[in-house]
């Protein structure tokens, strides 16, 4: 039984003064295998102290000390993957290849990413020509609140505390409480590198307690979020009253769409995108647009590629799916399958209930509805989960009509080989991201949603920026 009972702060695992503990549960066989105690408010109090202490130092640092302390990181993060890849496996139920090869890594890659970054940031340039005695300053925003989510949790996390720590901020982050673990290795891997006492400090809690807390301590200067839509409106209330900058990265429910001279692959290549990490993306393309002319020869691929996929447990190597995290998880994925099945959509493959050789764990089928509509509560929520939903379209306006009738604005996705209209897309869909015939966003490129998707932009410059204050200053010369 793993017992996480301390916080890391001012450079010391400290007892935690809240008592309270969440367990940590296998998803994939549902045991109890250990608990991480909550902190309450005494414990962001103390860490929020920490934070404001080591400020004035920490933002004064030369940048050279902040790059090298990142690159120490990098180095002991590294060794540490494999460790990194099983903590995250156990917590949140990522098959071990996944976590090992992709989510722990992606902590690693943001740090390689945002030190590229430096090599070309400026913290103090000269405003214009025509007033050469102007500068404008970029200055660290001051203690940091972070709260993350456990679906990608070192990725997450990465975005936050790497920029903050070369902007020159001081942090406090809470972990998700499904996915203490992984956060606690990385505190350990800070202070082995040597982050200063109090530069970032770790309070494991919940929502209610810490979260709560952090969002209304006048000591912060920002919160940084990453969660559901729902969670980022309660902090973003509560930080309002202090007047605190906020970073929110939210939901989403991308639109993927799919024209007749689509490449071949198209259809496969959202299924299983829709499905990594068991649909717990939220740049997932949870809505397939098909062109009328290939709907139905593409429901049926769809159809052939969801029963490809294989569900497994999480300490099993191979490209399986595993487990969605949580008991919760799993019902409010089976209600909005019934959901769908009692609004009218057309069950193509999976369906409710476990997968069939699995009586326990938090397994669910992956699942494709074809006839969707529009107004269905499955094209309309969020489900967290392998669950594609698919809709016909007739034209590209009707297509682009139904992928902005959301609230939701994260990643939309676009498979035509018509380049004037990948374009004209790409400026109409209304989402922070839009990727196109199955091409990634370049390493760095920046992460964010519009609308109920969030505020902000994390990762390269912006989300540097995201972490500074500008100084207009005249009379500097
Ligand atoms: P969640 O909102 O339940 O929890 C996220 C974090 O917020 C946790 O640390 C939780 O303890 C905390 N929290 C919950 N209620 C809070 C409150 N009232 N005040 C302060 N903190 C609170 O979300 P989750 O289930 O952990 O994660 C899944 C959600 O995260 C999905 O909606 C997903 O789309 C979203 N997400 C968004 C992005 C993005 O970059 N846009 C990335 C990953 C996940």
């Amino acid at each position: 039984m793993r017992k996480l009972d301390k916080h890391y702060i001012g450079g010391q695992w400290v007892p935690s003064r809240g008592k309270r503990e969440h367990p940590m549960v296998n998803p994939s066989t549902e045991e109890v295998i250990g608990a991480v105690t909550l902190g309450d408010a005494a414990d962001v109090e103390a860490a929020v102290a920490a934070a404001s202490s080591a400020f004035p130092k920490w933002s004064g640092s030369p940048v050279e000390e902040r790059i090298r302390l990142i690159e120490r990181t990098r180095e002991i993060y590294k060794r540490r993957l494999n460790e990194m890849g099983a903590a995250i496996s156990a917590e949140m139920g990522a098959p071990i290849d996944l976590a090992g090869e992709r989510q722990a890594p992606a902590a690693a890659n943001h740090m390689t990413n945002f030190l590229r970054v430096m090599e070309t940031f400026s913290f103090s340039e000269p405003f214009a020509d025509y007033a050469p005695d102007d500068r404008i300053l970029m200055q660290p925003i001051g203690v940091v609140g972070m709260i993350t989510p456990w679906n990608w949790p070192m990725s997450q996390v990465g975005l936050k505390v790497v920029p903050a720590l070369l902007a020159g901020c001081t942090m406090v982050l809470k972990p998700s409480e499904f996915a203490p673990l992984s956060s606690n290795l990385l505190a350990e891997i800070l202070d082995e590198a040597g982050v200063p006492a109090g530069v970032f400090n770790l309070v494991h809690g919940d929502g209610a307690g810490v979260g709560a807390s952090l969002s209304a301590h006048p000591g912060v200067a920002m919160m940084s979020f990453t969660g559901s839509t729902v969670a980022g409106r309660a902090v973003m209330k509560t930080a309002a009253d202090t007047f605190k900058r906020v970073a929110l990265e939210l939901g989403g429910k991308g639109a993927n769409l799919i024209f007749a001279d689509a490449d071949d692959k198209a259809v496969e290549r959202g299924v299983r995108q829709c499905f990594s990490n068991s649909g717990q993306s939220c740049n997932a393309p949870t809505r397939m647009l098909v062109e009328r002319s290939i709907y139905a020869q593409s429901v049926e691929r769809a159809r052939e590629v969801a029963e490809s996929v294989v569900v497994g447990k999480s300490d099993a190597s191979g490209p399986h799916i595993g487990p969605v995290v949580s008991g919760r998880q799993y019902e409010r994925i089976q209600a909005l399958i019934e959901t769908a099945l009692a609004e009218g959509a057309r069950l193509v493959a999976g369906g409710p209930g476990r997968p069939s050789g699995f009586n326990s764990g938090y397994f669910v089928q992956p699942t494709v509805f074809a006839d969707v509509t529009p107004d269905m509560t499955i094209a309309r929520e969020e489900v967290f989960g392998p669950v594609l939903s698919i809709i016909p379209f007739e034209d590209e306006r009707h297509a682009l009509e139904i992928a902005n009738d959301t609230p939701y604005g994260l990643t939309n996705y676009v498979q035509t080989q018509d380049l004037e209209r990948r374009r004209r897309l790409a400026r109409h869909l209304h989402s922070g991201m839009v990727e196109m015939n199955g091409q990634p966003r370049g390493a760095g490129a920046p992460f964010g949603g519009v609308g109920f998707s969030g505020l902000g932009r994390e990762g390269g410059k912006w989300g540097l920026e995201e972490y500074l204050v500008v100084k207009s200053v005249s009379g500097w010369n």
